[in-house]
């Protein structure tokens, strides 16, 4: 870090922006490269999601194992998941047992929010304005802010007036909150209240779940870390990464390579009782064609329903807890324990709010359009979250020719291969739209993304480079291949889900992951890379000028491994 005492701006290579899994990995990959980083976070701790989302029953539904690090064999040899899926704050004593292990605490910089990023033409770099006051400049920028950090709430009639106490389940406060022998309001069904939920009702005095979409909740058949696991997994862990990054969904999940449709009833049957005990996320690898078939898929959405319906003892509560109208896996599957069973509790109420919506939070509690009132003394919003653009939007990156973010992504996002967008050089995106991200074991994907920007930063460096710029030709091409893969499935047909952007009012309904598969694209910008990085511009520090890489991109979808 150079100082410049005139301006106070501080100087770096690379300024990474939020310490959650992703900014910890690139503080580490990127020195370990020789490149001089500050990490700039706005909350007070490392660990991102797993620092914000406190709420009671937090855990992650990929197995520990695999939702972890690889970058270092003495870590993953060394630390010990006590459960298959890590509780939150387990997963916070990781990132931060990372932190304190490599000694990445001295180049991040916490309680700084980064408040605009802009690209200056002269000096060819990037110039961080944060609301410490502090001023950053840096060669490149490397956005980990997060693709569910923006915790979203609804606009209510009458929040303020509240006379209870309210949370939104990704901004929890770090105390904790006590619930017990309270009338608590849960707003929404999805992963985080499905996790919540059996978990307040334990001592809630009654729960109200006001549910507007029913969602599809899995048993996580979570359990005690089994030690025999733990060491087939410590003593294999080289094979076990490698198959899941070339893997569909940057895991070591258990595929059916069979489809549905070729499978008579009743080895359908048998496979969704197996996906059903295997638990979480193992029901989408259940027919090959789960997702783009759609008499498959309600096959299997029909299955989950006569588990609800065995499960759920009171019948209309059941019936209302079925998804309907909603493709399963189309929405994020939930994983939950005792979900379902939780609504036999005489202290637990669902509250369908589908057709007879929310009109107003009362100073008492939740009043509905047909004049139903809920007392509440706490209300949760389990509402989810401006998904994959938005912390990148609140941000506003001003790129070339004084353009802002927010404009290029006016209709929806766009970039090339999820790391990169045309007109804003030198930045990098860690698990952005147009990548597998949320659609995977995110640790998989960050740690390939920032593989890749390692290499490429190198590559400059070696080369005596000053920018990386992905061309419009690329970006174009890049999204219209995300989109055509995304439209040979289910997921085009499922358009009211965060995926599209659909939660935020607004918002442009634009698929944005990638569906192509981890190990596909994982194979491409790996390709992309071995050949001159096809589809980037490079500039020299003293002419400025974009030079073309050798070849275009010739996207191509594949097959993932598992
Ligand atoms: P984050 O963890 O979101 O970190 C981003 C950081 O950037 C935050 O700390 C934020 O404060 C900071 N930041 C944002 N804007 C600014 C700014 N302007 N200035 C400074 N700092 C800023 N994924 C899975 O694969 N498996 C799971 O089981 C799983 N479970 C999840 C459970 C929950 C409750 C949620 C919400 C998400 C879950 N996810 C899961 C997705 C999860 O977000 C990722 O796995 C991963 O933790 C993301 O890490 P990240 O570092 O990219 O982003
Ligand atoms: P979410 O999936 O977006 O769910 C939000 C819920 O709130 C939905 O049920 C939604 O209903 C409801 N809702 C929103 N606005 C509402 C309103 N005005 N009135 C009534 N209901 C409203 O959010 P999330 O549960 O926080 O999960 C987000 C993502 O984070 C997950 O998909 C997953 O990727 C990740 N996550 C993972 C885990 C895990 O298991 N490890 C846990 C939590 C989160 P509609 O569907 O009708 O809009």
């Amino acid at each position: 870090m150079i100082s410049d005492t005139r301006t106070e701006i501080q100087h770096y290579d690379a300024v990474v922006v939020g310490a959650g899994l992703a900014g910890v990995c690139a503080v580490y990959q990127l020195r370990e490269a020789g490149v001089t980083v500050r990490v700039l976070e706005a909350a007070d701790g490392v660990g991102g999601t797993w620092y914000h989302n406190r709420y009671p029953g937090a855990r992650c539904d990929i197995e520990s194992l695999d939702y972890s690090y690889s970058f270092s064999n003495e870590l993953q040899q060394e630390w010990h998941w006590s459960e298959r899926y890590a509780g939150q704050p387990e997963i916070l004593r990781y990132i931060n047992h990372v932190a304190d292990r490599f000694d990445l605490r001295r180049d991040i910089e916490l309680n700084t929010r980064v408040v605009e990023v802009r690209f200056e033409e002269t000096g060819q770099r990037w110039i961080l304005s944060t609301d410490t006051g502090k001023v950053y400049s840096a060669k490149y920028v490397v956005m980990a802010t997060g693709v569910l950090s923006v915790a979203q709430v609804p606009s209510m009639k009458g929040l303020d007036d509240f006379k209870g106490q309210w949370f939104h389940t990704g901004d929890w406060p770090k105390d904790g909150a006590d619930l017990s022998g309270k009338r608590v309001g849960v707003i929404g069904t999805g992963s985080s209240a499905t996790q919540l939920i059996p978990i307040v009702a334990q001592s809630a005095k009654h729960l109200y779940v006001f549910q507007r979409t029913a969602n599809y909740t899995m048993p996580a058949q979570n359990h005690p870390m089994k030690p025999e696991v733990e060491k087939e997994w410590k003593e294999n862990y080289p094979e076990r990464r490698k198959f899941a990054w070339a893997s569909g969904f940057g895991h070591n999940q258990v595929t059916n390579h069979l489809r549905g449709k070729e499978m008579s009833r009743e080895a359908r049957l048998a496979e969704l009782e197996n996906r059903w005990q295997l638990g979480g996320l193992y029901m989408m690898r259940a027919f090959k064609d789960i997702l783009t078939d759609p008499e498959v898929n309600e096959f299997a959405a029909e299955f989950v329903r006569n588990k609800i319906r065995n499960t759920v003892h009171n019948q209309e509560t059941a019936e209302n807890l079925c998804p309907r109208d909603l493709y399963i896996g189309t929405k994020r599957l939930c994983s939950g324990t005792n979900y379902y069973e939780t609504f036999n509790q005489q202290n637990v109420s669902l509250v369908s709010v589908k057709h007879n919506p929310i009109d107003t939070i009362t100073p008492e509690g939740i009043r509905l359009e047909d004049g139903a009132q809920y007392p509440l003394d706490v209300l949760i919003f389990a509402t989810g979250f401006d998904a994959m653009t938005g912390a990148l939007n609140k941000i506003n990156p001003i790129g070339r020719n004084g353009r802002a973010l927010r404009d290029v992504w006016a209709e929806g996002p766009k970039t090339y291969l999820g790391l990169c967008v045309s007109g804003f050089p030198n930045m990098f995106v860690i698990t952005g739209p147009g990548s597998p991200s949320v659609f995977s074991n995110m640790v998989t994907s960050i740690e390939q993304h920032v593989e890749w920007i390692v290499r490429c930063v190198t590559h400059m460096k070696n080369s005596g480079m000053q920018t990386v710029e992905a061309t419009p030709q690329a970006q174009e091409d890049w999204t219209r291949h995300v989109t055509d893969a995304a439209s040979r499935t289910l997921y085009a047909k499922s358009q009211n889900s965060w995926f599209h952007g659909a939660n935020i009012p607004g918002k442009p309904v634009v698929f944005m992951p990638y569906v192509g598969g981890v190990g596909n694209y994982y194979k491409k910008i790996t390709d992309i890379a071995n050949n001159g990085y096809e589809g980037f511009n490079f500039g020299s520090a003293s002419s400025g000028i974009g030079q073309p890489a050798e070849s275009r991109l010739t996207a191509a979808a594949g097959h993932g491994r598992d």
